[in-house]
């Protein structure tokens, strides 16, 4: 069977030249003598492989030097509970959320069960439809937080910050980049902690990146299990226990390709750009047979969320397109509607492919 456009919003699809490579190496390593699968975490070979990743990821992202670059697992669901236990529990003060979606709605929820959470923004009430403008956010928030949260691209409804929003003070920002992962360059530096699970940009399901800058490990509270307490993941090079050895592998492959095939982030950028603009124009250009999920100036342009005049439509939409090999668009259960997931690795080809569907089912819907 030939493989499918795959527009599913994680585990989504990888590069091709990294499912070949793995394929290769899967049986026997060269030089090893054995899979992937069944290497010893301590072997030379795997050192190299997680030093690899971390390089390729602190040079792709251009990671300050004074930020750590873990491995952990428990994906980014787990992160919503290690935040606030790493930085809040042991805080006086309130941690700010700034929900843009449900994945942030989410983030609140585990977070309360830690400390005093103030939601400083929310876009609930308008159905997540946008971020908030600079200004709305300057208000919202407080110079006395323990830190603010962000969502930097909401997968269910397709909403994206366009820029990093500015904190006031010295309030660590800290962000669930989950669905935008090095999709295009950001400036590090800004944040003082960055999450995302691996499955959508970075690799397969099993592996959640944080890169932490190494002053807020300073205030983690003594006391914390040792797997969600970020100092045991700095402190052991993400090797305290057996680490995810077949992920970060892909990770590693997936970094090298990004770096090698595509040339780097801003590279990767204009292509994600080029294919979002194709399904947007589709949308906008559709008088209003498609209509977008997200305001314009908040639209993702890594999940392109939009639905037709019912839900039969949707359903005969997702239908015929997978008929016509373009899979996975149904929207999230609690949304509906379509969801086109365009992560790093969905080629061109796979967006064209769906825009030109997207033309013909807006002329004869059948
Ligand atoms: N945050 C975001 C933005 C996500 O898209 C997802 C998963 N789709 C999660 C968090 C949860 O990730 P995980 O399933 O790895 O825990």
């Amino acid at each position: 069977m030939e493989r499918l456009y795959n527009f599913s919003p994680g585990p989504a699809t990888l590069p091709r030249s990294v499912l070949e490579a793995a394929q290769r190496d899967l049986v026997v390593l060269p030089g090893i003598g054995a899979s992937p699968l069944e290497v010893s975490h301590r072997s030379p070979w795997f050192r190299e492989v997680i030093d690899e990743a971390v390089t390729n990821l602190r040079g792709l992202l251009a990671v300050p030097d004074p930020y750590h670059v873990v491995f952990c697992q428990g994906g980014a669901t787990q992160q919503f509970s290690m935040v606030p236990m790493n930085l809040l529990r042991g805080a006086d003060t309130e941690a700010e959320y700034v929900v843009t979606g449900s994945w942030g709605a989410r983030a609140v929820h585990e977070a309360e069960k830690e400390g005093r959470v103030r939601i400083a923004w929310s876009g609930a009430a308008q159905g997540y439809t946008r971020v908030p403008a600079s200004e709305e956010i300057a208000r919202a928030l407080s110079p006395a937080a323990a830190y603010v949260h962000v969502t930097t691209n909401e997968t269910i409804e397709g909403v994206q910050w366009a820029d990093v929003p500015a904190m006031p003070g010295d309030v660590p920002l800290i962000a669930d980049s989950s669905s935008d992962f090095l999709s295009r360059p950001i400036d590090v530096g800004r944040f003082g902690l960055l999450y995302a699970g691996a499955q959508k940009n970075a690799g397969p399901a099993g592996v959640t990146i944080a890169i932490v800058r190494d002053d807020l490990l300073s205030s983690v509270p003594d006391g914390l299990p040792s797997m969600l307490d970020y100092r045991t993941f700095v402190e052991h090079g993400s090797m305290h226990n057996t680490p995810p050895v077949f992920a970060i592998y892909v990770v590693m492959l997936v970094t090298r390709w990004l770096r090698d095939e595509v040339g780097g982030l801003a590279e990767q950028a204009r292509r994600n750009l080029e294919k979002a603009v194709l399904l947007y124009d589709a949308i906008d250009e559709s008088e209003g047979f498609y209509r977008g999920h997200a305001e314009p100036s908040s639209r993702s342009l890594m999940n392109v969320t939009f639905r037709l005049a019912s839900d039969d439509l949707d359903a005969r939409f997702v239908a015929q397109a997978a008929e016509r090999g373009l899979a996975g668009l149904k929207g999230h259960r609690r949304v509906g509607g379509i969801r086109a997931s365009i992560y790093n690795a969905m080629p061109l080809e796979g967006v064209e492919a769906l825009a030109t569907f997207m033309e013909s089912f807006a002329r004869r819907p059948s």
